[in-house]
Protein backbone atom coordinates (compact mmCIF):
# COMPACT_ATOMS: atom_id res chain seq x y z
CA UNK A 1 0.00 0.00 0.00
CA UNK A 2 1.34 3.39 -1.07
CA UNK A 3 2.15 5.80 1.71
CA UNK A 4 0.21 8.60 1.59
CA UNK A 5 3.59 11.02 2.31
CA UNK A 6 5.53 9.27 -0.23
CA UNK A 7 3.11 9.95 -2.91
CA UNK A 8 3.86 13.74 -3.60
CA UNK A 9 8.02 13.58 -4.02
CA UNK A 10 7.51 10.52 -6.37
CA UNK A 11 4.77 12.60 -8.40
CA UNK A 12 6.54 15.78 -8.38
CA UNK A 13 10.14 13.40 -9.48
CA UNK A 14 8.47 11.41 -12.59
CA UNK A 15 6.92 14.99 -13.78
CA UNK A 16 10.12 16.86 -13.72
CA UNK A 17 11.75 13.57 -15.79
CA UNK A 18 8.90 12.49 -17.84
CA UNK A 19 6.09 15.03 -17.87
CA UNK A 20 5.39 17.63 -19.69
CA UNK A 21 7.24 20.74 -19.46
CA UNK A 22 6.53 22.78 -23.39
CA UNK A 23 2.66 23.76 -22.97
CA UNK A 24 2.42 27.31 -23.60
CA UNK A 25 0.74 27.99 -19.81
CA UNK A 26 3.49 26.27 -18.03
CA UNK A 27 5.81 28.76 -18.38
CA UNK A 28 4.89 31.96 -16.57
CA UNK A 29 3.30 32.59 -13.40
CA UNK A 30 0.58 35.08 -14.76
CA UNK A 31 -2.76 34.14 -12.94
CA UNK A 32 -4.40 35.41 -16.27
CA UNK A 33 -2.53 33.02 -18.61
CA UNK A 34 -3.26 30.24 -15.91
CA UNK A 35 -6.51 30.70 -15.74
CA UNK A 36 -7.48 30.85 -19.32
CA UNK A 37 -5.75 27.84 -19.75
CA UNK A 38 -7.64 26.09 -17.38
CA UNK A 39 -10.83 27.56 -18.39
CA UNK A 40 -10.23 25.86 -22.10
CA UNK A 41 -9.14 23.11 -20.69
CA UNK A 42 -12.39 22.39 -19.21
CA UNK A 43 -13.54 20.59 -21.61
CA UNK A 44 -11.23 20.86 -24.61
CA UNK A 45 -7.97 18.43 -25.09
CA UNK A 46 -4.65 19.95 -24.56
CA UNK A 47 -4.03 19.92 -28.57
CA UNK A 48 -6.73 21.21 -29.67
CA UNK A 49 -6.68 24.31 -26.75
CA UNK A 50 -3.14 25.44 -27.69
CA UNK A 51 -3.60 27.24 -31.17
CA UNK A 52 -6.93 28.98 -29.70
CA UNK A 53 -4.93 29.68 -26.94
CA UNK A 54 -1.90 31.43 -28.58
CA UNK A 55 -5.09 33.80 -30.74
CA UNK A 56 -6.96 34.07 -27.78
CA UNK A 57 -3.72 35.83 -26.24
CA UNK A 58 -2.87 37.58 -29.13
CA UNK A 59 -6.07 39.75 -29.07
CA UNK A 60 -6.62 39.38 -25.11
CA UNK A 61 -3.39 39.62 -24.01
CA UNK A 62 -4.28 40.93 -19.84
CA UNK A 63 -7.60 40.67 -18.07
CA UNK A 64 -8.02 44.55 -18.77
CA UNK A 65 -8.56 43.95 -23.02
CA UNK A 66 -10.54 40.97 -22.26
CA UNK A 67 -13.25 42.65 -19.80
CA UNK A 68 -13.50 45.81 -22.15
CA UNK A 69 -13.96 43.65 -25.55
CA UNK A 70 -17.09 43.38 -26.81
CA UNK A 71 -19.08 39.96 -25.95
CA UNK A 72 -19.58 39.41 -29.58
CA UNK A 73 -15.28 39.62 -30.21
CA UNK A 74 -14.84 37.07 -27.43
CA UNK A 75 -17.50 34.84 -28.29
CA UNK A 76 -15.80 35.09 -31.96
CA UNK A 77 -12.43 33.89 -30.65
CA UNK A 78 -13.69 31.29 -28.63
CA UNK A 79 -15.44 29.86 -31.75
CA UNK A 80 -14.53 26.56 -32.79
CA UNK A 81 -14.14 25.72 -28.51
CA UNK A 82 -17.33 24.68 -27.86
CA UNK A 83 -19.45 24.80 -24.74
CA UNK A 84 -19.98 28.79 -25.04
CA UNK A 85 -20.92 29.51 -21.80
CA UNK A 86 -17.51 29.10 -21.12
CA UNK A 87 -16.61 32.18 -23.15
CA UNK A 88 -19.73 34.34 -21.34
CA UNK A 89 -17.99 33.11 -17.99
CA UNK A 90 -14.70 34.01 -19.35
CA UNK A 91 -15.53 37.25 -20.02
CA UNK A 92 -18.14 37.95 -16.77
CA UNK A 93 -14.92 36.60 -14.73
CA UNK A 94 -12.59 39.08 -16.23
CA UNK A 95 -15.01 41.87 -15.41
CA UNK A 96 -15.38 41.21 -11.82
CA UNK A 97 -11.55 40.63 -11.96
CA UNK A 98 -11.25 44.00 -12.92
CA UNK A 99 -13.52 45.68 -10.74
CA UNK A 100 -13.45 43.45 -7.70
CA UNK A 101 -9.77 43.23 -7.47
CA UNK A 102 -8.24 45.61 -9.41
CA UNK A 103 -7.14 43.29 -12.17
CA UNK A 104 -5.31 41.17 -10.08
CA UNK A 105 -6.52 37.25 -9.54
CA UNK A 106 -6.87 36.63 -5.70
CA UNK A 107 -4.88 34.06 -4.11
CA UNK A 108 -7.41 32.55 -2.17
CA UNK A 109 -9.39 29.98 -3.14
CA UNK A 110 -12.69 30.72 -1.99
CA UNK A 111 -11.99 33.68 -3.54
CA UNK A 112 -11.68 32.25 -6.72
CA UNK A 113 -14.37 30.03 -6.44
CA UNK A 114 -16.63 32.43 -6.18
CA UNK A 115 -15.65 33.96 -10.11
CA UNK A 116 -18.04 32.72 -13.11
CA UNK A 117 -16.75 30.02 -14.70
CA UNK A 118 -14.46 29.21 -11.71
CA UNK A 119 -15.15 25.75 -9.76
CA UNK A 120 -13.38 24.14 -6.98
CA UNK A 121 -10.90 22.37 -8.87
CA UNK A 122 -10.19 25.00 -11.33
CA UNK A 123 -9.45 27.49 -8.41
CA UNK A 124 -7.23 25.53 -6.77
CA UNK A 125 -5.20 24.75 -10.01
CA UNK A 126 -5.10 28.78 -10.16
CA UNK A 127 -3.94 29.18 -6.43
CA UNK A 128 -0.99 26.31 -6.91
CA UNK A 129 0.49 26.92 -10.10
CA UNK A 130 0.50 31.05 -9.86
CA UNK A 131 1.02 31.18 -6.24
CA UNK A 132 2.32 27.87 -4.93
CA UNK A 133 -0.80 27.41 -2.76
CA UNK A 134 -1.37 23.90 -1.20
CA UNK A 135 -4.67 23.24 -2.95
CA UNK A 136 -5.59 19.74 -4.59
CA UNK A 137 -7.05 19.75 -7.84
CA UNK A 138 -9.44 16.79 -8.53
CA UNK A 139 -10.71 16.83 -12.28
CA UNK A 140 -11.87 14.18 -14.42
CA UNK A 141 -8.02 12.73 -14.72
CA UNK A 142 -6.98 12.93 -11.44
CA UNK A 143 -10.25 11.14 -10.23
CA UNK A 144 -9.09 8.22 -12.29
CA UNK A 145 -5.53 8.56 -11.29
CA UNK A 146 -6.55 8.01 -7.81
CA UNK A 147 -9.69 5.68 -7.59
CA UNK A 148 -7.24 3.30 -9.63
CA UNK A 149 -4.35 3.77 -6.93
CA UNK A 150 -6.13 3.45 -4.28
CA UNK A 151 -8.66 1.02 -5.38
CA UNK A 152 -11.83 3.39 -4.46
CA UNK A 153 -14.78 1.88 -5.28
CA UNK A 154 -18.34 3.91 -6.25
CA UNK A 155 -19.17 6.21 -9.46
CA UNK A 156 -16.69 8.95 -8.76
CA UNK A 157 -19.23 11.99 -9.48
CA UNK A 158 -21.45 10.69 -6.49
CA UNK A 159 -21.16 13.38 -3.60
CA UNK A 160 -20.27 10.52 -1.23
CA UNK A 161 -17.60 9.86 -3.64
CA UNK A 162 -15.93 13.24 -4.68
CA UNK A 163 -16.17 14.06 -1.03
CA UNK A 164 -13.94 11.41 -0.04
CA UNK A 165 -11.66 11.74 -2.91
CA UNK A 166 -11.05 15.34 -2.41
CA UNK A 167 -10.20 14.42 1.29
CA UNK A 168 -7.94 11.77 -0.09
CA UNK A 169 -6.30 14.68 -2.59
CA UNK A 170 -5.56 17.12 0.41
CA UNK A 171 -4.09 14.55 1.84
CA UNK A 172 -1.73 13.53 -0.42
CA UNK A 173 -0.38 16.86 -1.35
CA UNK A 174 3.29 18.25 -0.96
CA UNK A 175 4.79 18.98 2.18
CA UNK A 176 5.88 23.00 2.69
CA UNK A 177 8.85 24.35 3.70
CA UNK A 178 10.23 27.50 4.57
CA UNK A 179 11.10 28.58 0.57
CA UNK A 180 8.17 30.37 -0.77
CA UNK A 181 9.39 29.72 -4.73
CA UNK A 182 10.59 26.19 -3.63
CA UNK A 183 6.87 25.59 -2.67
CA UNK A 184 5.43 27.76 -5.77
CA UNK A 185 7.74 24.94 -7.79
CA UNK A 186 6.60 21.93 -6.23
CA UNK A 187 3.02 22.32 -6.30
CA UNK A 188 3.88 23.58 -10.09
CA UNK A 189 5.40 20.34 -10.82
CA UNK A 190 2.82 18.38 -8.50
CA UNK A 191 -0.18 19.35 -9.72
CA UNK A 192 1.10 19.62 -13.83
CA UNK A 193 1.94 15.68 -12.60
CA UNK A 194 -1.25 14.94 -11.30
CA UNK A 195 -2.48 16.52 -15.07
CA UNK A 196 0.38 14.54 -16.71
CA UNK A 197 -0.41 11.00 -15.40
CA UNK A 198 -3.82 11.17 -16.14
CA UNK A 199 -3.11 12.24 -19.57
CA UNK A 200 0.26 10.44 -20.78
CA UNK A 201 -0.09 7.55 -19.11
CA UNK A 202 -2.99 6.78 -16.55
CA UNK A 203 -5.38 7.21 -19.45
CA UNK A 204 -8.79 5.85 -19.62
CA UNK A 205 -8.80 3.23 -21.92
CA UNK A 206 -5.79 1.23 -22.01
CA UNK A 207 -3.53 2.85 -19.05
CA UNK A 208 0.80 2.37 -19.69
CA UNK A 209 0.93 1.00 -16.21
CA UNK A 210 4.56 -0.43 -17.17
CA UNK A 211 5.24 3.27 -17.45
CA UNK A 212 3.71 4.15 -14.15
CA UNK A 213 5.79 5.70 -11.04
CA UNK A 214 2.59 3.60 -8.85
CA UNK A 215 2.62 0.71 -10.61
CA UNK A 216 3.98 -1.69 -7.51
CA UNK A 217 1.06 0.27 -5.56
CA UNK A 218 -1.75 0.76 -7.52
CA UNK A 219 -4.86 -1.13 -6.52
CA UNK A 220 -6.01 -1.82 -9.56
CA UNK A 221 -3.34 -2.99 -11.23
CA UNK A 222 -2.56 -5.20 -9.09
CA UNK A 223 -6.34 -6.80 -9.06
CA UNK A 224 -6.58 -6.50 -12.76
CA UNK A 225 -9.33 -3.81 -12.61
CA UNK A 226 -7.53 -1.13 -14.51
CA UNK A 227 -11.34 -1.39 -16.62
CA UNK A 228 -13.10 -1.08 -14.24
CA UNK A 229 -11.96 1.41 -12.25
CA UNK A 230 -13.17 4.81 -12.06
CA UNK A 231 -16.43 3.04 -11.81
CA UNK A 232 -18.95 4.17 -14.56
CA UNK A 233 -22.01 6.38 -13.66
CA UNK A 234 -24.82 3.72 -12.25
CA UNK A 235 -27.67 3.94 -14.90
CA UNK A 236 -30.88 5.41 -14.19
CA UNK A 237 -33.45 3.36 -13.49
CA UNK A 238 -35.70 3.08 -16.12
CA UNK A 239 -39.48 3.92 -15.43
CA UNK A 240 -41.67 0.78 -15.76
CA UNK A 241 -45.25 1.08 -17.27
CA UNK A 242 -47.63 -2.18 -16.96
CA UNK A 243 -49.85 -3.69 -19.40
CA UNK A 244 -52.34 -6.32 -19.12
CA UNK A 245 -52.92 -8.81 -21.66
CA UNK A 246 -55.16 -11.38 -22.16
CA UNK A 247 -54.05 -15.18 -23.41
CA UNK A 248 -57.45 -16.43 -24.47
CA UNK A 249 -57.80 -20.10 -25.30
CA UNK A 250 -59.92 -22.15 -26.82
CA UNK A 251 -59.15 -25.28 -27.26
CA UNK A 252 -55.74 -25.64 -29.02
CA UNK A 253 -55.79 -22.00 -30.35
CA UNK A 254 -55.26 -18.59 -28.69
CA UNK A 255 -57.04 -15.00 -29.59
CA UNK A 256 -54.32 -12.56 -31.81
CA UNK A 257 -55.06 -9.39 -32.77
CA UNK A 258 -53.27 -6.80 -35.18
CA UNK A 259 -51.72 -3.96 -33.17
CA UNK A 260 -52.54 -0.21 -34.28
CA UNK A 261 -49.97 0.62 -37.05
CA UNK A 262 -48.21 3.40 -34.83
CA UNK A 263 -46.87 3.00 -30.99
CA UNK A 264 -44.85 0.35 -30.24
CA UNK A 265 -44.68 -3.04 -32.26
CA UNK A 266 -47.01 -0.98 -34.83
CA UNK A 267 -48.75 -3.61 -37.07
CA UNK A 268 -47.48 -6.87 -35.55
CA UNK A 269 -49.94 -9.44 -33.65
CA UNK A 270 -50.17 -9.92 -30.06
CA UNK A 271 -52.52 -10.22 -27.67
CA UNK A 272 -55.36 -7.92 -26.52
CA UNK A 273 -54.13 -5.54 -24.42
CA UNK A 274 -55.25 -3.35 -21.69
CA UNK A 275 -53.76 -0.71 -19.61
CA UNK A 276 -55.50 -2.35 -16.55
CA UNK A 277 -57.37 -4.83 -14.62
CA UNK A 278 -60.97 -3.52 -15.16
CA UNK A 279 -60.13 -2.50 -18.70
CA UNK A 280 -59.03 -6.43 -19.63
CA UNK A 281 -62.29 -7.94 -17.97
CA UNK A 282 -64.55 -5.76 -20.06
CA UNK A 283 -62.12 -6.51 -23.35
CA UNK A 284 -62.48 -10.24 -22.28
CA UNK A 285 -66.02 -10.01 -22.12
CA UNK A 286 -66.35 -9.08 -25.63
CA UNK A 287 -65.32 -12.45 -26.07
CA UNK A 288 -67.71 -14.17 -24.07
CA UNK A 289 -65.07 -14.95 -21.32
CA UNK A 290 -65.86 -14.16 -17.99
CA UNK A 291 -63.55 -13.53 -14.59
CA UNK A 292 -61.99 -14.83 -12.27
CA UNK A 293 -58.87 -15.18 -14.49
CA UNK A 294 -55.11 -17.35 -13.97
CA UNK A 295 -52.68 -14.85 -13.43
CA UNK A 296 -49.09 -15.73 -14.90
CA UNK A 297 -46.15 -15.03 -14.30
CA UNK A 298 -45.11 -11.61 -16.04
CA UNK A 299 -42.77 -10.71 -18.58
CA UNK A 300 -40.27 -7.86 -18.62
CA UNK A 301 -39.10 -6.28 -22.15
CA UNK A 302 -36.51 -3.02 -21.94
CA UNK A 303 -36.95 -0.87 -24.32
CA UNK A 304 -34.92 2.52 -24.77
CA UNK A 305 -36.40 4.70 -22.40
CA UNK A 306 -38.77 2.51 -20.15
CA UNK A 307 -38.98 -1.17 -18.93
CA UNK A 308 -42.76 -2.85 -20.19
CA UNK A 309 -44.12 -5.55 -17.62
CA UNK A 310 -46.59 -7.44 -18.96
CA UNK A 311 -49.11 -9.01 -16.86
CA UNK A 312 -50.78 -12.17 -18.52
CA UNK A 313 -53.90 -13.27 -17.62
CA UNK A 314 -55.37 -16.62 -18.90
CA UNK A 315 -58.84 -17.23 -20.26
CA UNK A 316 -60.04 -20.29 -21.15
CA UNK A 317 -63.07 -21.00 -23.65
CA UNK A 318 -64.95 -23.79 -24.44
CA UNK A 319 -63.06 -25.47 -27.37
CA UNK A 320 -66.20 -24.34 -29.54
CA UNK A 321 -65.39 -20.85 -29.19
CA UNK A 322 -63.02 -21.70 -31.72
CA UNK A 323 -64.47 -23.01 -34.58
CA UNK A 324 -62.39 -23.08 -37.33
CA UNK A 325 -60.80 -19.85 -37.06
CA UNK A 326 -64.47 -17.75 -37.15
CA UNK A 327 -63.06 -14.70 -36.42
CA UNK A 328 -60.07 -14.99 -38.50
CA UNK A 329 -60.10 -11.36 -40.64
CA UNK A 330 -57.78 -8.43 -40.92
CA UNK A 331 -57.26 -7.07 -37.20
CA UNK A 332 -58.42 -10.59 -34.58
CA UNK A 333 -57.60 -14.21 -35.25
CA UNK A 334 -58.00 -17.20 -33.72
CA UNK A 335 -54.79 -19.22 -34.07
CA UNK A 336 -53.58 -22.81 -33.14
CA UNK A 337 -50.62 -22.83 -30.81
CA UNK A 338 -48.86 -24.50 -33.50
CA UNK A 339 -49.08 -21.69 -36.48
CA UNK A 340 -47.56 -19.24 -34.09
CA UNK A 341 -44.46 -19.16 -35.97
CA UNK A 342 -46.68 -18.08 -39.14
CA UNK A 343 -47.31 -14.66 -37.36
CA UNK A 344 -45.28 -11.69 -36.62
CA UNK A 345 -44.98 -11.23 -32.93
CA UNK A 346 -43.55 -8.63 -30.63
CA UNK A 347 -40.50 -10.98 -29.00
CA UNK A 348 -41.64 -11.22 -25.46
CA UNK A 349 -45.24 -12.03 -26.70
CA UNK A 350 -44.17 -14.91 -28.32
CA UNK A 351 -41.57 -15.73 -25.18
CA UNK A 352 -45.02 -15.66 -23.14
CA UNK A 353 -46.91 -17.85 -25.30
CA UNK A 354 -44.27 -20.63 -25.96
CA UNK A 355 -43.52 -21.35 -22.37
FE1 LIG B 1 -2.98 3.94 -13.75
FE2 LIG B 1 -1.72 1.66 -14.36
FE3 LIG B 1 -0.50 3.55 -12.99
FE4 LIG B 1 -2.42 2.17 -11.87
S1 LIG B 1 -0.47 1.37 -12.58
S2 LIG B 1 -2.14 4.37 -11.75
S3 LIG B 1 -3.79 1.88 -13.57
S4 LIG B 1 -1.22 3.70 -15.09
Amino acid sequence: MLSKSGFAPRLVAWQRLHGRHDLPWQNTHDPYRIWLAEIMLQQTQVASVIQYYHRFLARFPDVKTLADAPLDEVMARWSGLGYYARARHLQRCAQRVMREYGGIFPRDVEMLITLPGVGRSTASAIAACAYGAPQPILDGNVKRVLTRIFGIEGFPGAPRIENALWTLAESLLPALVANQEENLKTMRAYTQGLMDLGALVCRRARPDCARCPFQEECVAFATGRTHELPQARPKKAKPVRRAFMLVLRSGNAVLLERRAPKGIWGGLWSLPEASNEAELLACAARFGAFGPFTRLAAVTHTFTHFQLRIEPRLATLPACAYAGNCLAGQEQAWTPLCELHQYGLPAPVRRLLTR
